[in-house]
């Protein structure tokens, strides 16, 4: 359950099985990075695949982008960036820790006690040059958010997708903030990816399509099996708004840290178009053929974080239970969202069930994402593919060479059936697509 599952006890499986390491551990670790080892890499694209699938795939009103995260300075200048994306930074006159004013609840220092110098305002964008000369002309930044490269290829998407509005455009790539304190694991880190999407509609349907947003996101992460006591919507205070915003929720997750920000959905009104129009010198409102009116477009844009929600959606999934007086630790992952569907796994490593595993998983990967494993006992491999959320272990033992049969385990219910090869792919395809594995009566019926 999730009262019982730490940051320690995830970094320990993150590591323990591949998920995440720390970046650049052979040389001590880079602070706040983190690298998505062979299972995490294919755990955190399921999320995004998933983000992708429900926001773009499947509707005709949203399109995809990808932008260069690098983009010219005065982008930066018309969204606000340079002025104001800054934090309140506060640095102890003793041990020179710096900490976010904002995020303190005494006036000393956290890590010592001492005082603190007055607060001023810290910018949290990466600056680096841009060819060879290192002077001020030259000088450009990582994208601290996606979302403005949307803004500035609104026309060019609208001109060539011969779309007309509300429309959306979506983009999942990485962002980059000095942040002055990030910690906890990967959720909040300098360097991470952002799934954003900004919907342009007409100016007044923006509060009813604000509302539509706010309720998609919430049950795109409840319909991946996150639980809803673990989730909620807070929407912002007036005065907590972005100075751009007219209205702004966040989907907050209950985190081993506590009630957190995983998403905001915000109201942005028309204000990065009419920004990026005045900066640019280019017109780029909307004219809609149907009604013969011209307006700039208000945005609602819903933008959540690739790893924040793979931490969340890993947070959710962590299970200790008690099997035989054993303690299990089983990830009970969202079969879209696990690395690995189906593990093949001889019963050992004897070279006569090697051939026939062989040919099962050959069979089984064109259709799933397959792990075979003939390393250690039947108990050990158990033991990693639940941790790593396997929704199914294929097994084959000596009787399979007879009779053509073999052995499905759930991992959630840890429910045996055997059946012959010939029906493995079909059943394992209605398994992994149904909504309840392993409660349906298959599954029912094969209980001891
Ligand atoms: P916070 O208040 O936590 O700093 P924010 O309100 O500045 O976040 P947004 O600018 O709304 O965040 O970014 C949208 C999403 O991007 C966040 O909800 C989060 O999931 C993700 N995100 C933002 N900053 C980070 C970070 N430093 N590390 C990891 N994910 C982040």
């Amino acid at each position: 359950m999730s009262e019982a599952v730490t940051m320690d006890k995830l970094v320990s499986l993150c590591k323990r099985r591949g998920f995440i390491f720390q970046s650049s551990e052979i040389y001590g670790g880079l602070a706040s990075c983190w690298d998505y080892g062979p299972v995490g890499v294919e755990f955190k694209r399921n999320v995004k695949n998933a983000w992708w699938r429900s926001m773009v795939e499947t509707r005709d009103d949203v399109v995809g982008l990808d932008c260069s995260i690098m983009m010219h300075p005065t982008v930066w200048k018309a969204s606000g960036h340079v002025e104001s994306f800054s934090d309140p930074l506060v640095e102890c006159k003793v041990c020179h820790m710096r900490w976010r004013a904002d995020q303190l609840e005494k006036q000393a220092c956290p890590s010592c006690g001492g005082e603190l110098t007055a607060p001023r305002n810290f910018n949290l964008m990466f600056k680096t040059f841009m060819g060879a000369v290192e002077d001020d002309a030259a000088v450009v930044f990582l994208r601290p958010e996606t979302a403005q490269g949307i803004f500035v290829n609104f026309e060019n998407v609208v001109t060539t997708s011969r779309k007309r509005l509300p429309l959306g455009i979506a983009q999942i790539g990485k962002s980059f903030r000095n942040e002055i304190t990030p910690g906890n694991f990967t959720f909040r880190t300098r360097e991470f990816e952002q799934m954003e999407m900004e919907f342009f509609v007409k100016p007044g349907t923006d509060e009813e399509w604000f509302r539509y947003w706010a309720d998609e996101r919430y049950k795109w992460y409840t319909s991946l099996g996150m639980r809803p006591e673990n989730l909620r919507m807070r929407e912002h205070a007036k005065d907590e708004l972005a100075h751009y915003a007219k209205a702004c929720v966040d989907v907050e997750y209950l985190f081993p840290i506590g009630w957190s920000e995983l998403e905001g959905i915000a109201n942005r009104t028309d204000f990065d178009l009419r920004q990026h129009s005045k900066f640019s010198g280019k017109d780029l409102s909307y004219f809609d053929t149907q009604t013969n009116e011209r307006f700039l477009p208000y945005v609602i844009e819903p933008s959540a974080g690739a790893d924040r929600s793979a931490l969340a959606f890993l947070a959710d999934a962590y299970t200790e239970e008690e099997v035989e007086g054993a303690v299990r630790t089983v990830l009970k992952l969202h079969p879209a969202l696990a690395p690995v569907k189906v593990a093949v796994l001889p019963l050992s490593k004897n070279e006569r069930l090697s051939p026939m595993a062989r040919e099962v998983n050959d069979k089984l990967r064109h259709s799933f994402a397959t792990e075979y494993d003939d390393t250690q006992s039947i108990g050990r491999r158990y033991r990693r593919q639940d941790e790593i959320g396997t929704p199914f272990c294929v097994t084959i033992d000596f009787e399979s060479l007879e009779d053509n049969q073999v052995t499905i385990r759930d991992r959630d219910s840890l429910a045996q059936i055997r059946l012959p090869v010939e029906n493995l792919v079909d059943t394992l395809k209605t398994k992994l697509a149904g909504e309840a594995f392993g409660t349906d009566s298959l599954w029912a019926g094969a209980r001891a």
